[in-house]
């Protein structure tokens, strides 16, 4: 028989499992379990609702992204920052190291600021270890 302690107020005695409260107080049960089913469930559609924008949202931008990164647009910006950057790591370089790279990325990830996917200021060439550890750290902190 497992048993807990009734939840009223400053009553202490022992109820058997289902039950939240003893005999005394049972009346208060049924609004208890009410509460809790309240709860429980206004959480649940909650989370469903957030579920659902996600997943709602998230389509449709990596659609825009991949275009983008297919884009004329996206390839001639890429060649400028690689050139301007003689396709050295620049993340390397702010260590001191001189590494190449031929991979541009987002300083601020698109995914967080769509606006300056094409802001050449937001715009790094970066080597494969480098984007690696950023990746990581982006999907830590974003
Ligand atoms: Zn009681
Ligand atoms: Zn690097």
């Amino acid at each position: 028989m497992e048993v807990r302690q009734c939840r009223a107020l400053n009553c202490h005695k022992l109820v058997e499992l289902p039950h939240y409260y003893c005999d005394e107080h049972r009346e208060l049960e049924a609004a208890y379990l009410q509460s809790r089913m309240k709860w429980s469930h206004s959480h649940d559609k909650q989370y469903a609702k957030r579920y659902d924008k996600t997943k709602r949202v998230a389509t449709p931008i990596k659609r825009e992204q991949h275009k983008f990164y297919k884009s004329k647009q996206w390839q001639d910006l890429r060649t400028v920052v690689l050139n301007k950057q003689h396709y050295l790591c620049q993340y390397c370089l702010t260590e001191g190291r001189v590494t190449q790279g031929n991979t541009i990325d987002h300083t601020i990830p698109i995914n967080f600021d769509p606006t300056k996917k094409d802001d050449v200021n937001n715009l790094n060439v970066i080597c494969p270890e480098c984007h690696r550890l950023k990746t990581d750290w982006e999907y830590k902190h974003y």
